[in-house]
């Protein structure tokens, strides 16, 4: 079996001074494939020490010359791809064909954030224009410094690429906390760091749970700024955290997010898109889009239609190549998601599909594909991110009433849009309150549009420029011309 006893730190594997192992499974074998350490405080302590001491040299090494270490990145990753995506689907259980987008998602984001770093230090310096006479002004973009990245296991190599790759590309050095359910793939990024000849202390990564790693990391004095993905709750406490010493903070929080198909919609076109947009991943998706509001004509004939894809659906052996969704990450994920089964059975909701429809394979952690429909709006299952495969509807009975629906809510990620009228389609989305709006197209991510939500879904934003500026601090330098 596997041990991960070390932490990558100063460009040196380290061994763990907290003493305690968690156990990695395999969610559909559900085996320990690997013990991982459980870092303390003095290992985040040892971290961000050499993170620091790392600082000023990467940063005046310059954008150039960073962006050449993050191609590097990107070429490490597409030498590994295969065998990460096999990793990946064993750890995290998700089906071959869902890793391999991932792999070319981080691995796009590491070259799209190599370029912005050449752009970066190509505008250092330039001239602000401005009316008073005889001053020269110059603007600089400064790295926010020694930064905390903490990542969730539902998209290991991806969440974690859409921090590490545009912090360092700022000049930040990094102190990483992978998720413990999915270390596997995401200790590739310090071998990687280590074949790469990252300068030492650039990039550290600490093995460890959100007590022992997390908290400590996110109340280090000397950590700069933090950014988060995870749930609301962890979230709120590295708010927190961050709050002592006025510290930076970024949050990539739940979300709850609408599907809308109106009136004209294509039916079979509409479920395809219903069907990717909740059931990828398990429905472990921060952005899945799992409240379906329908306009009424056509109710009937997509949950049809849903439900017979949801038959369709191939549960088994995540590295099976047959396999179209593989179990949930953890029997904790797959606890909590029944949990809401059992309140949805209290609440008696109405099920186009549920386990009752289908055998689940004999082993694994397997939820089976649901879809209620009618759910009243008070119930929690319409309220609250399930984050799983369950999809809940309610019909409307126009474009209004179906803007107003899909708005109520706190969260505010993302949303998707589809009518027979593309413009129709565009113009409802515009309205729609959420960070990654959709239109007449599958759940769409690329490394050049933003990433973030409204309400209580996060603060800032990942990818894009916008992405890069969350590591950087903007700086004005004025004096007399000459
Ligand atoms: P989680 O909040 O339990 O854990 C996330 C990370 O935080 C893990 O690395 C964990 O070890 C660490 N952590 C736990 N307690 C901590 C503490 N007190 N201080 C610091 N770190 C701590 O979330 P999860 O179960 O790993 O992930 C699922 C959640 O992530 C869902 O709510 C999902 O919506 C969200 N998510 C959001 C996005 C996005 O882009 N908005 C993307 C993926 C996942």
């Amino acid at each position: 079996m596997q041990q991960l006893t070390q932490h990558f730190i100063d460009n040196c594997w380290v061994a763990s001074n907290g003493q305690a192992r968690l156990p990695v499974t395999d969610p559909y074998r559900q085996e320990i494939i690997a013990e991982v350490t459980v870092g303390d405080p003095a290992d985040v302590a040892a971290a961000v020490a050499a993170a620091r001491r790392a600082l000023p040299g990467w940063q005046a090494l310059g954008g150039g010359r960073r962006g050449e270490y993050l191609a590097a990145f990107a070429d490490a990753l597409t030498a590994r791809r295969e065998s990460l995506m096999r990793l990946s689907s064993r750890n995290n259980g998700k089906a071959l064909a869902e890793t391999a987008i991932d792999l070319d998602d981080a691995i796009a984001c590491y070259r799209y954030y190599a370029g912005l770093a050449h752009e970066l230090e190509a505008r250092q310096g330039r001239n602000v224009s401005h009316s008073m006479e005889g001053v020269r002004v110059q603007t600089f973009e400064d790295p926010a410094g020694v930064v905390g990245l903490i990542s969730p296991w539902n998209f290991p190599l991806v969440t974690s690429a859409w921090k590490i790759a545009p912090a360092l590309a700022a000049g930040c050095t990094v102190v990483f906390k992978p998720s413990e359910v999915t270390p596997l793939p995401e200790q590739a990024l310090a071998e990687i760091a280590e074949e790469v000849e990252l300068p030492p202390g650039v990039f550290n990564l600490v093995h460890g749970d959100g007590e022992h790693v997390g908290a400590p990391l996110t109340a280090h004095p000397d950590v700069d700024k933090l950014s988060f993905t995870g749930s609301n709750a962890v979230g709120e406490q590295v708010m927190h955290a961050a709050a002592r010493g006025v510290r930076n903070v970024s949050l990539e929080l739940g979300g709850k997010s609408p599907v809308l198909v109106l009136s004209d919609a294509d039916v079979d076109q509409a479920a395809d898109w219903v069907m990717a947009g909740i059931f990828f991943n398990s429905g472990q998706v921060c952005s899945a889009t799992s409240r379906l509001i329908v306009h009424e004509s056509l109710a009937d004939a997509l949950y049809e239609a849903l439900g017979q894809r949801m038959d369709a659906i191939r549960l088994g052996d995540p590295l099976a190549d047959d396999t179209d969704m593989g179990p949930m990450t953890s029997s904790k994920q797959r606890k909590v998601v029944e949990e809401y089964l059992e309140i949805a059975r209290k609440e008696a909701l109405v099920a186009v599909r549920d386990s009752s429809h289908r055998q689940l394979p004999e082993q694994g952690e397997f939820v089976a594909p649901t879809l209620f429909r009618d759910v009243p709006v008070e119930s929690q299952l319409w309220q609250e991110e399930i984050f799983g495969p369950v999809l809940c509807g309610r019909s409307v009975s126009n474009d209004e009433q179906a803007v107003e629906l899909a708005n109520a809510s706190p969260f505010g990620l993302a949303a998707t849009v589809i009518a027979g009228d593309v413009e129709r389609a565009r113009r409802i989305g515009q309205q729609l309150r959420a960070g990654s709006v959709w239109y007449n197209t599958e759940q769409l991510v690329m490394p050049e549009a933003s990433w973030g939500g409204f309400g209580i879904s996060g603060i800032g934003r990942e990818l894009g420029p916008w992405g890069l500026a969350e590591y950087l601090q903007v700086k004005h330098l004025m004096g007399p011309e000459s």
